[in-house]
């Protein structure tokens, strides 16, 4: 059995710990892998390799730090296709969906590249007599990156990228359902010059995390994730003095109004509803139907579904893959069964699916929609993190936004429509983050920054783009005067600047 290593010192790191997980093949079923769960031992030598190197690495130049970055850059796009065959391995995404969150994890790299400008501090001449005012940004020392399994490499970027340009070391805590694209990742990072001790790997779950939280040797921490444990490491990070921003789960609603053109709104419905198998923070989850288009809008969904091709991510004509875990496929099954149970409609039940040959036993589910739903269902109230859309119908406008404002995540929400006054009216209300204008999957790009707005965040940080430079950074000011000796003496006020 394959075992999976850390990344300490750079160099893997083999683990000696007594406890270790299971990393599964999603297509078939099978465990490939053991991925360790690091020890006490081995959390102390990779936070003690990281803060030594925090210390010259945030004191190297800007250009050693932006030429590093460059040639990162370059080795993740000359081996995106094998990156993506190692994310399909352990996540089960297909593998044209595997490029696309690399290609979203390369303009973060590409923002980085930027440090430049973005750590141009200010000055300020004669602020008072004789004195002027300087700001600079320095490294915050030692930054945390606790990952989800969905984006097993676009999510570290969202986070290493900036944290590195800004002269940080990193320890990565990806997920231990997909370990191994953390370590291509260190690799490539080693490859593109970084010294030693600057970008670390440590394997675990969430003891590792509890750990990693305690430690006083760590200055941030960026965590995403769902939103119990967003919550709760807020709440633990900052309690022991730590910078954290902690990214939850969602629920993302594509409000259709009755002026949408309908091909264009189903198709972006199911392409954001079962694309990755709906395991995306940004997948749409819920279609709020708005008067009449709801009837002919579910049956332009329904037609477009009976043609998704479902298989092993390894394939090139499957368009969606498994889910991560058998686990998880059974909980999402049940969502569908508590749906009918409570009264909704099951239009298209995924729970039909069967595979042959070796992905009879992989965790695949077929792609459900499901009608008539309401709040205080739990397939409406949970996330569910699958292959399940919830189609609820309302009358008007009004009810659309009184329905998404009321729900309690607000990461990701859009709206169809041909009236560019509503819209507007609809992206100045919606209380969520990010917004759609007839785009189901609304992530911004780099040059703009990542959050959601209510559980769907903890702390007032939004990731990567501008955001992730202020958090990856201290500010300084330096207030400078050079006097003459000659008019010196002494001054018990508070000092003024007239
Ligand atoms: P998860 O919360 O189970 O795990 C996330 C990370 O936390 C993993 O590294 C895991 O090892 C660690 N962890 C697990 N239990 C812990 C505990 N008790 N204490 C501390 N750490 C713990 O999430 P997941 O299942 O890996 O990912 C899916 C979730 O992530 C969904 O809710 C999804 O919406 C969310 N997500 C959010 C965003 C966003 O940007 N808002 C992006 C991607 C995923």
């Amino acid at each position: 059995m394959r075992k999976i290593t850390h990344w300490i010192g750079g160099a893997p790191s083999e683990s000696s710990s007594e406890r270790w997980g299971d990393v599964f093949d999603p297509a078939t079923g099978a465990v490939q892998a053991t991925v360790p769960f690091a020890s006490a031992a081995e959390i102390e030598a990779a936070v003690a390799s990281a803060r030594t190197a925090a210390a010259t690495w945030g004191a190297s130049s800007m250009s050693t730090r932006t030429e590093v970055l460059f040639s990162f850059r370059h080795l993740v796009n000359a081996h995106r296709h094998e990156l993506a065959e190692i994310i399909t391995a352990e996540h089960g995404k297909v593998h044209g969906d595997a490029l696309g969150e690399i290609s979203r994890g390369l303009e973060n790299i590409e923002f980085a590249c930027g440090l430049g400008s973005h750590l141009r501090g200010g000055f300020s001449s004669q602020v008072s007599g004789g004195v002027d005012v300087s700001s600079l940004r320095q490294a915050v020392g030692v930054v945390a990156g606790i990952t989800p399994f969905n984006f097993p490499v676009m999510v570290p970027l969202w986070m290493a990228a900036n944290a590195l340009a800004c002269g940080n070391a990193m320890i990565l805590k990806p997920s231990e359902k997909d370990p191994s694209p953390a370590i291509r990742l260190a690799e490539l990072l080693s490859e593109a010059g970084l010294p030693e001790g600057v970008f670390t790997v440590l394997q675990g779950d969430g003891d590792v995390v509890g750990a990693l939280l305690e430690h006083p040797d760590i200055d941030a921490v960026s965590f995403v994730g769902s939103t119990p444990i967003a919550k709760s490491i807020y709440s633990r990070g900052t309690a022991t003095g730590k910078r954290v921003q902690a990214l939850g789960g969602a629920k993302n609603h594509m409000v259709v109004l009755p002026d949408a053109d309908l091909g264009v709104a189903a198709d972006s419905a199911v392409s954001a509803a079962y694309g990755s198998a709906g395991e995306r923070c940004m997948a749409v989850s819920v279609v709020v139907a708005v008067g009449d288009i709801a009837d002919p809008l579910i049956e332009a969904i329904a037609d477009r579904m009976d043609k998704l091709v479902i298989g092993p991510g390894s394939d090139p004509t499957s368009e969606m893959g498994p889910l991560i875990t058998g686990e998880h496929r059974d909980k999402v099954a049940g969502y569908v069964a508590g749906a009918e149970a409570d009264g909704a409609t099951v239009v298209v039940d995924g729970r039909t699916l069967s595979l042959a040959g070796e992905a009879k036993d992989g965790f695949f589910i077929g792609a459900s929609l499901v009608d008539h739903v309401r709040p205080g269902m739990a397939v409406y109230d949970d996330e569910i993190f699958g292959p399940v859309l919830s189609v609820v119908r309302v009358g008007t406008y009004a009810e659309a936004i009184d329905l998404v404002n009321a729900n309690q995540y607000g990461n990701g929400v859009a709206i169809f429509t041909r009236d560019g006054g509503v819209a507007r009216q609809f992206t100045a209300e919606v209380t969520c983050g990010m917004v759609g204008v007839n785009v189901p999957i609304p992530v911004p790009v780099a040059t703009y920054s990542f959050g959601g707005w209510k559980d769907s965040l903890f702390g007032d940080a939004h990731m990567y783009g501008p955001a992730g430079i202020d958090f990856y950074t201290r500010t300084k000011v330096v207030t400078t005067r050079w006097p003459d000796p000659a008019t010196s003496s002494v001054d018990l006020g508070f000092p003024k600047t007239r």
